[in-house]
């Protein structure tokens, strides 16, 4: 099994991609950026009911590393309260509780970092079991990279080069610019024989 996690939830074009993700029964990890997610509850409780998972990707998505650490916990705590209200909404209990860092940036190097992933373990935050490590945010394994490639062939290469298998962690995103491209590429994985579960 793999999984397949979704940064930067929800987008204007959100509804599309989750009726086709419940639709195929796939349960995605949706990474939800606060500022997005909004006014949005009703939407993201209908994908916690169908199966896929919400985690907390900050509240409006800046890089840890040109932030104080409390303007940093700031950024976790808002999208926690909110993605917390949304699982109590849909009567489910959030577990596992997931984070990724925006762009990779886990904090400044040294201590701004080490006390991120503090902050993290306080609030509940671990890593998912695939990934293994001591970290406390999620990773992925298998970058799609859409949200850089300008050619969607050369982002479907990726797939027939790379072969993300079982145990790997997919990471697309929720963009409006490449809302074709998610669907073509979860097709693919698809067709190379991958299934899907959710992330524990
Ligand atoms: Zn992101």
């Amino acid at each position: 099994m793999a999984y397949l996690t979704i940064d930067d939830v929800p987008s204007r074009l959100f509804a599309e991609k989750l009726a086709y993700l419940e639709e195929l029964r796939l349960p995605a990890l949706l990474f939800c950026v606060g500022e997005q997610a909004r006014g949005r509850e009703d939407e993201l409780a209908e994908a916690l009911a169908s199966g896929c998972l919400l985690g907390n990707h900050s509240y409006s998505h800046p890089r840890f590393s040109e932030l104080s650490i409390d303007a940093c916990r700031r950024e976790i705590e808002r999208t926690d309260a909110l993605l917390q209200s949304i699982y109590d909404l849909a009567g489910l209990a959030w577990e596992p509780k997931l984070f990724r860092f925006p762009y990779f940036d886990r904090g400044a190097a040294g201590r701004d970092a080490a006390r991120l992933q503090l902050i993290l373990r306080e609030l509940g935050y671990r890593a998912p079991a695939a990934q293994g490590g001591d970290r406390a945010d999620t990773d992925c394994s298998f970058d799609q990279k859409e949200y850089c490639l300008d050619d969607p062939e050369e982002v479907y290469a990726r797939i027939d080069a790379s072969h993300p298998g079982p145990g790997d962690v997919i990471l697309i995103h929720d963009h409006e610019k490449s809302h074709k491209v998610f669907f073509e590429c979860v097709d693919r994985y698809r067709e190379h024989g991958l299934r899907f579960d959710s992330v524990t």
